[in-house]
C-alpha cells in the first residue's frame, strides 16, 4: 500500500534504534545524546504482506538543545500532514516528560490514529511508569525495547490494524 507510518517522538526516546530494527538494518544514525541525524530517514517496511513506508522524524533534527522544543513540535504537525498511522515514542526508564505531553497534545488535535509506544522495557518487567502513560491520552501503551527487540510483533499488529 502507499501508507506512511511515522515515528514521533522526543529526543533519546529511541526513534532511530526503532526505525533501524523495523528496517531490519541500520539506516540511521543512532545517538547517545540528542542532536543532528543527518542519515536517511525513510525505509519500505513490510508486516503480514501490508507494506508501508516508515519515517523517522527524528532524522531531521538539527541544532542545539534550546531549539528542540520548537522542532519537535514542528516534527509533530508535520507527521500528522503526512502520515497514515504514527507511532509515538516514549521512553519507559523516564516516565512521562513535558516533552511527551506537549506531543501528545498536538497529536490529540489530528484525526490519525496514534498508536502509543513504550520504549526501554528491556525484560519481561512491566515498566514502573506504565500507567502513567495513560495520562498522554492514546489508551493501552504497546511496551517495547527496541534495541533487545522485544514487542514488536505487537506493535507492528497494532499498527497495520489502521491500513
Ligand atoms: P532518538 O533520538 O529518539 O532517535 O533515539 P536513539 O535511537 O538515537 O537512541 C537514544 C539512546 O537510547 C541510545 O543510547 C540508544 O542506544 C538508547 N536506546 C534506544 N532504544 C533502547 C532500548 O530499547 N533500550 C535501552 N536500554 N536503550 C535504548
Ligand atoms: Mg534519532
Amino acid at each position: 500500500s502507499n501508507a506512511f507510518v511515522a515515528i514521533v517522538g522526543r529526543p533519546n526516546v529511541g526513534k532511530s534504534t526503532l526505525f533501524n530494527k523495523l528496517a531490519g538494518r541500520k539506516i540511521a544514525i543512532v545517538e547517545d545524546s540528542p542532536g543532528v541525524t543527518r542519515d536517511r530517514n525513510y525505509t519500505r517496511a513490510e508486516w503480514l504482506n501490508k507494506h508501508f513506508t516508515l519515517i523517522d522524524t527524528g532524522g531531521i533534527e538539527v541544532g542545539s538543545e534550546e531549539l528542540i522544543p520548537s522542532l519537535i513540535k514542528k516534527q509533530a504537525q508535520m507527521a500528522i500532514e503526512t502520515a497514515h498511522v504514527i507511532m509515538f515514542v516514549v521512553d519507559g526508564k523516564e516516565g512521562v516528560t513535558l516533552g511527551d505531553r506537549e506531543i501528545a497534545q498536538i497529536l490529540r488535535k489530528s484525526s490519525k490514529p496514534v498508536v502509543l509506544v513504550v520504549n526501554k522495557v528491556d525484560n519481561s518487567k512491566m515498566s514502573e511508569n506504565f500507567y502513567d502513560f495513560y495520562e498522554l491520552g492514546f489508551g493501552d501503551p504497546i511496551e517495547i525495547s527496541a534495541s533487545v527487540g522485544l514487542g514488536i510483533g505487537d506493535l507492528l499488529d497494532k499498527v497495520v490494524e489502521n491500513f
